[in-house]
This record gives C-alpha cells, sequence and structure tokens, in this order.
C-alpha cells in the first residue's frame, strides 16, 4: 500500500502540501518516557479493548495509564458463576478489586475518575437514564478531571472510542465526547486555567477492535482448521448492515500476538463481567495469532508527521520525544 503522510489542523488531516501548524506543546526533554493513556467508560473495557498493546508497549518501557471514567457500578454480572447475593451487594467493591487485578496483569498505572455508571438502558422505549449518572453529566463538566489527568500525567498518545463509543452504550458515547474534548482543551491556557500545567498529547486515535476484517479471519482460520467457528451469524449480520454503516478506518495495526495470553488473564480478572465460557474465548490463542496476531487503531488527531498506514501508536512521536 502506498504510505499517506498527513499533517494535523483543526480539522483532523489536510493533506502534506498545505502549510503545517506548530504544535502548542512543550517541548520534549532529551531521554523522556513515552507515555501512552487510554479512557476508557468501565473497569473491565481496559482488557477487551487495546490490553495486548498496552502490556506490549508497558513491558517496553513506556509508561501507560488507564483512566475510567466510572466505577461499573450498574454492570450486569455476566458470570453465573459469580451471581450470588454477596458479590451483588459488593458489586462496586468488587469492580475495583477486580480492577486492581487486571492493572498488575497488564502492568499498567490505573486511575478511575469517580463518575458513576449510567447503566444500559434496555427496553422500547429505553427507559430514562437514572439521575447523576456519567451520560447525563454536561460534558463541559466532565471533561474538567481527564484535562486535569492529562496535565498530570502527560500522555504523548491518547486513546478512546470512536463517535459510536464502539458499542451503543451511553457512557462509551459520552467518552468519546469527553476524551476528544480534553485532548482538545488540555493545552488551552484559557480552557480550565485551574486545573494543572498545559500539556498537548500528539496522538489521538479510536479503538477499532470488533470489525468485520478481523472477525471474518478468524472465521475462515477456523474453519481451515476444522473448528466450529462461532462467527458465522455475526458476519452474515455484519454484510446485511455493511450498507448502511461504514466501518472505521483502520489506520494503525500493531503486533501484539506475543500478549494476547496476557490480555486474557486480565480479562478473567474481571470475574463479575466476564464468563470463562464465552463469546471472548471463543477462539484458540493460536488461531488468533495465525489469522490476526495485531490490536487496530484508527488515527483521528495527530500533530505529528506520520505515514499510514502505521504499525506503531508512536510513529512520529519517537521521533519527536526521544532524540
Ligand atoms: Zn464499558
Amino acid at each position: 500500500m502506498v504510505g499517506r503522510a498527513y499533517f494535523r489542523t483543526k480539522e483532523p488531516y489536510v493533506s502534506a502540501d498545505t502549510e503545517t501548524t506548530t504544535p502548542p506543546c512543550r517541548a520534549a526533554g532529551e531521554d523522556e518516557t513515552l507515555r501512552l493513556m487510554a479512557v476508557h467508560a468501565h473497569p473491565d473495557d481496559e482488557s477487551s479493548k487495546g490490553a495486548a498493546s498496552m502490556a506490549r508497549y508497558a513491558r517496553s518501557g513506556v509508561e501507560v495509564l488507564v483512566v475510567t471514567l466510572t466505577g461499573g457500578e450498574r454492570g450486569d454480572i455476566l458470570n453465573q458463576a459469580m451471581d450470588r447475593p454477596e458479590v451483588r451487594a459488593n458489586l462496586p467493591r468488587i469492580r475495583m478489586e477486580e480492577m486492581a487485578r487486571a492493572r498488575d496483569i497488564l502492568g499498567v498505572q490505573q486511575q478511575f475518575l469517580g463518575f458513576t455508571d449510567s447503566g444500559l438502558p434496555e427496553g422500547d422505549p429505553p427507559p430514562p437514564l437514572p439521575e447523576g449518572c456519567f451520560a447525563l453529566v454536561p460534558v463541559e463538566q466532565a471533561v474538567e478531571p481527564l484535562v486535569r489527568a492529562i496535565r498530570s500525567f502527560r500522555p504523548h498518545v491518547m486513546l478512546t472510542y470512536d463517535e459510536n463509543g464502539g458499542y451503543p452504550h451511553p457512557d462509551h458515547i459520552q467518552c468519546h465526547r469527553v476524551s476528544v474534548a480534553a485532548f482538545e482543551a488540555a493545552a488551552d491556557p484559557d480552557r480550565y486555567p485551574d486545573s494543572g500545567e498545559l500539556w498537548q498529547p500528539l496522538k489521538l486515535y479510536y479503538f477499532a477492535t470488533f470489525h468485520q476484517a478481523r472477525f471474518t479471519a478468524l472465521h475462515e482460520e477456523m474453519v481451515r482448521r476444522g473448528l466450529d467457528s462461532p462467527y458465522a451469524q455475526m458476519i452474515a449480520d455484519w454484510e446485511k448492515r455493511a450498507a448502511d454503516r461504514a466501518e472505521l478506518e483502520i489506520t494503525t495495526r500493531v503486533s501484539c500476538g506475543d500478549y494476547f495470553e496476557t490480555r486474557d488473564k486480565a480479562l478473567l480478572a474481571h470475574a463479575t463481567q466476564i464468563d470463562p465460557d464465552g463469546f471472548w474465548f471463543a477462539c484458540p490463542r493460536e488461531v488468533q495469532r495465525a489469522a490476526w496476531p495485531t490490536e487496530d487503531y484508527h488515527l483521528a488527531r495527530s500533530l505529528v508527521d506520520t505515514e499510514l498506514p502505521e504499525d506503531d501508536l508512536f510513529a512520529g512521536v519517537r521521533e519527536k520525544v526521544c532524540l
């Protein structure tokens, strides 16, 4: 594929012949450690989206911080074995403990921002969102603690969800809005002046985890090996919907097959949310490594020059930070 060079302006991209703007970022010092921040809606999201790439970057010396916006208080118990009264009664505390285990397995840092899970409204029509939940907090107000976290951790690269939230949970959609707004506001002296020293992250990515090409490749490899694929229906549904739904363009594929086991252990640490016999573990790891050994991303904003497609979230950043 022919590489494409992009420079950043207020719009996500303009072509290479347009004048570049000077990023308003503080000059990075020599030998500065690279830092990656992944912003997620609930505890467990970090283990199902980008977990293997985070583990890989953390092992290579990158500082990685997971920011979890809500406590996941309204998550359903999705693992039969954990659906017990004493678990239900203590779910917020248990989810925090699960998160701490997943954090240690992935080898990352983690911070809760303290918003309240909105729950996934189900029914037709769906019930109103509960008062005080994260999805009802005005964006301007919800952005402040994330701006504070960005200014404190000073990430070079940020990861979050696309405008559809990856899946239509109101907290995921709000997570997208808040992350994009914080990426823009963290270096703006007029925004949140009392929330820390200005910092401009250099790249913003959206997770592209659940896409058709990946599941098709997994399906075909399972069939080729004579295994029962659980993905046939899902792929058929996808094909039906394809006409009215554009998939996120994959700009960046991070090779991380060696960390799929770490990812799976982190997922299992979220014992109330993850069924060990369920969807997440339906495809053997060796099939995944053979058919699709990457985690994938969409580059949504960049203040550094880079060429697409990329195989590194820090492409264009390493050169700037570590020279
Ligand atoms: Zn979630």
